[in-house]
């Protein structure tokens, strides 16, 4: 009985033994830039996300700026028929990254596509 009794020990190897993991051991990144875009600037504003209202880093955002015309579709294209020129407004609307990828803004990218930033296609 007692040559089948085994004490197992498991022994944590850290450099920092008051404080177990804590900020020494290397942490896997699973984006080049962290999702962000801030590099050693420090903290970001937040900045509320026009979808869903969540409170996001203003670098993490999804920016998107659409040109829409104010006036309604149907009367623009008879406008447009006599000549007149119809005025577009810019609006821009600030999106998470869960509300981009979902409205399909951002594509889910595989491992080893994600190591580079995102390019506009
Ligand atoms: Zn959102």
């Amino acid at each position: 009985m007692g040559d089948l009794f085994v004490l197992q020990i498991s022994v944590y190897v850290t450099c920092c033994p008051s404080r177990l993991n804590a900020g020494c051991h290397i942490v896997a990144k699973k984006r080049k830039s962290r999702g962000r875009g801030k590099g050693s600037k420090g903290k970001a504003k937040l900045v509320q996300c026009d979808n869903c209202g969540a409170w996001v880093p203003r670098d993490k955002i999804v920016r998107v700026t659409r040109w829409i015309s104010p006036v309604d579709p149907q009367l623009e294209k008879e406008l447009k028929a006599k000549g007149a020129i119809v005025p577009k407004v810019p609006i821009t609307k600030n999106y998470c990254i869960s509300c981009a990828v979902h409205m399909g803004l951002r594509a889910v990218r595989s491992r080893k596509e994600r190591k580079e930033p995102y390019t506009r296609i």
